[in-house]
């Protein structure tokens, strides 16, 4: 079973990764936690390589190309080999991501950046993803909040506009596939309720 939490940053989808991951561990069950970009070796340098990167040093393309890079090493190395053995994936960040911020925030288009992301993935799409929806102006206290590795406080809202836009217009393409909560839920509400639409995959 291959979960993944998409959002706007300060959704709080770490946290409730870590949730669901323990719950599921305490069930006995297999579980590889990992995140984008990064989760390998490879994903991680090139996660700092993103990311370290101050605004405007690196075009919109080169930063698309590299997440897709890092992803296909992701799925290769890592969650494909998880899902073999029978364990639930739990990840935090995947395509919608890139969709969302490479192909609308950054304006390379949101369908040339599906398509190079699923060719890099040879079309593995998780079966549930649990979309946390972030208001822009609720994501930036957040964000401020945690401080860290935050290459994109400069942005405008607009900015984060266009993503939860992104995000939200994959949800409605496909209903099936999507959980879509408001981020502002208490997070102990929020991961009993992403439990439960786990449970219902799992049986
Ligand atoms: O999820 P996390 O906070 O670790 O993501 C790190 C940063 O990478 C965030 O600032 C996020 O906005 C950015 N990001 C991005 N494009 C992606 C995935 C993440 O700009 N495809």
């Amino acid at each position: 079973l291959f979960i993944a939490f998409e959002g706007g940053d300060g959704a709080g989808k770490s946290t409730q990764a870590g949730l669901l991951a323990t719950a599921l561990q305490q069930r006995g069950l297999e579980v590889l936690q990992t995140r984008e970009p990064g989760g390998t070796v490879i994903g991680e340098k090139l996660r700092s390589l993103v990311l370290d990167h101050g605004q405007g040093d690196i075009d919109p393309r080169t930063e698309a190309l590299i997440f897709a890079a890092s992803r296909a090493a992701h799925v290769h190395q890592a969650i494909l080999p998880a899902l073999e053995r029978g364990a639930v994936v739990v990840c935090d960040r995947y395509i919608d991501s890139s969709v969302a911020y490479q192909g609308a925030g950054r304006g390379l288009g949101t369908d040339s950046v599906l398509e190079i992301n699923l060719w890099a993935v040879e079309g593995l799409r998780p079966d549930l993803t649990v979309l946390l929806d972030v208001e822009p102006v609720e994501g930036r206290g957040r964000r401020m909040q945690n401080g860290a590795e935050d290459r994109l406080e400069s942005e405008p809202d607009l900015f984060h506009s266009l993503i939860r836009g992104a995000f939200l217009e994959r949800a409605a393409a496909d209903p099936a596939q999507y959980l879509v909560l408001p981020a502002r839920t208490p997070v102990a509400d929020l991961a009993a309720t992403i439990l439960k639409a786990v449970d219902e995959h799992l049986t």
